[in-house]
């Protein structure tokens, strides 16, 4: 499709939507992006934040499923699934069980590594040349255990990143953490310092987005649903948008009018499988609950972001904040703010810092993270109509797949080489590594 002044609608304004409509008005498309709610209040609000080109393994590796039925047993422990009849979630369960081998595990792996670091590139330059301040800081990541146990186990993750995705950490045992990072408690095990990972505040990153779109003259429209399209044969000539449905099950009738593009972009996120009609196939994405609370920095703040593996929490600092965040709950649509939740994040920070939260709190939150079984985001044109593409599904890593999956999608809609393989992003993959059985 060539590019010239042809005109493309992104549905959501997200992370990826902003990125997919940055890259595409740089290759001279006119581009309208729209979104059923605020621009950028949904997951990439409030989320940790870390652009963490370390972090390329997907959550089902061996052993994974033994922890998911732990977790569907005890609803209080930080990973919990709300046991209900959903087949979509047993489907998306099962898919999932089936890759918790090392053979799926290192093709995701691959295929994650390769978004993560074309954008851990992308992010500065970008950054730099449209003067985008979102408070970006190139500290690392540190992952830190309080068990000795712990520490040991996790030498083995640190091998395999080393030895398979040129990923090395540096080695901080006892003390040795303590001198590197103050604001931990003295007596810790140890931990791993990534050097190579970043990080920005989400909030003003989505902020400074929305301006820089504006100047570029991309048309925002919020409070504006994609619903379907209208097609022409295997295209589509229109969206079709339902304004004021701002929030998902509003009963009040919004107006119906269609949108006439050359192409369509669904950033949708989690929702994304509610636009299953509309795309012609299912889209295997679960929505997985993560909740955050933002603070004013404590006087002993962390310099870098850490990461508490043991208790599944992150620690964030900002220049303007801090942050305390994670937990993931497959529990549906569910927009309840759950308090218990947002205390396991307190509980979960307490053995490490010396100052784990900080008043006054600015805000509690929470997002639905896009999940898919394998990891991997979902980076295709519809089966059913060629000029509609899907880029969803980016799981917990979807700040730090951003920029990358912009430019592979710019390139897949102008017919250009694309700079990643976009094969293992196929919506249509078989959610399975070729060759296992
Ligand atoms: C607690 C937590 C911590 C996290 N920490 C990190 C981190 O440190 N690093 C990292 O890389 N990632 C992190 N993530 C993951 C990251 O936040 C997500 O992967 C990312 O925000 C997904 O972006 P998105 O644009 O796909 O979705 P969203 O930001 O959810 O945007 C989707 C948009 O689509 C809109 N929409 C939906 N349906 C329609 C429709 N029919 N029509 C129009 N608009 C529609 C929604 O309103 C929404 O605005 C974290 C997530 C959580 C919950």
């Amino acid at each position: 499709m060539s590019t010239g002044n042809g005109h493309v609608v992104v549905a959501g304004t997200g992370v990826i939507g902003a990125s997919c409509a940055y890259f595409l008005t740089c290759d001279g498309w006119r581009v309208t992006v729209i979104d059923q709610g605020e621009f950028g209040r949904a997951c990439s609000h409030g989320n940790c934040g870390i652009v963490c080109p370390s972090h390329v393994l997907p959550l089902a590796v061996p052993g994974a499923v033994r922890g998911a039925l732990k977790a569907f047993l005890t609803p209080a422990s930080a990973f919990s699934i709300k046991p209900r009849f959903s087949p979509p979630l047993w489907a998306w369960l099962f898919r999932f069980a089936r890759r918790c081998n090392s053979a799926d595990m290192l093709a995701a792996g691959r295929a994650i590594q390769a978004l993560l670091n074309s954008s851990r590139e992308l992010y500065p330059e970008l950054l730099k040349e449209e003067g985008i301040d979102c408070e970006w800081e190139e500290r690392g990541l540190l992952y830190v255990f309080r068990s000795q146990a712990a520490m040991e186990h996790y030498a083995q993750t640190d091998r395999l990143l080393r030895d398979r995705f040129n990923m090395p950490a540096r080695r901080l045992d006892g003390d040795e953490l303590k001198a590197h990072e103050p604001a931990l408690k003295a007596g810790l095990a140890g931990g791993w310092h990534y050097e190579s990972d970043a990080h920005l505040r989400p909030d003003k990153l989505m902020t400074e987005w929305r301006r820089v779109l504006e100047k570029k003259g991309v048309i925002i429209r919020t409070h504006c649903a994609l619903t379907g399209f209208a097609t022409a044969g295997r295209r589509a000539r229109s969206a079709t948008i339902l304004s004021s449905a701002s929030r998902p099950g509003e009963k009040r009738p919004g107006a119906t009018e269609q949108l006439g593009a050359d192409a369509f972009i669904i950033t949708t996120g989690a929702w994304t499988p509610l636009l299953r009609r509309a795309l012609g196939c299912r889209i295997p994405i679960q929505p997985g609950k993560g909740y955050s609370i933002t603070m004013a920095r404590p006087a002993s703040c962390p310099s870098m972001p850490l990461i508490f593996e043991e208790d599944r929490v992150a620690a964030t600092p900002m220049r303007s904040g801090y942050r305390l965040g994670s937990t993931m709950e497959f529990a549906g649509y569910d927009t309840r703010l759950n308090r218990e939740r947002l205390q396991l994040l307190r509980e979960g920070a307490r053995p490490y810092l010396l100052e784990p939260y900080c008043e006054p709190v600015l805000e509690e939150w929470y997002g639905w993270r896009p999940m898919t079984p394998d990891g991997l985001p979902i980076i295709d044109r519809s089966p059913a109509l060629g000029n509609v593409f899907v880029a969803a599904g980016h799981n917990m890593l979807g700040m730090s797949m951003a920029p990358a999956t912009g430019k592979l999608v710019a390139e897949l809609l102008g017919g250009r080489t694309p700079h990643i393989d976009p094969l293992p992003y196929g919506l249509t993959r078989s959610w399975r590594a070729p060759g296992v059985k």
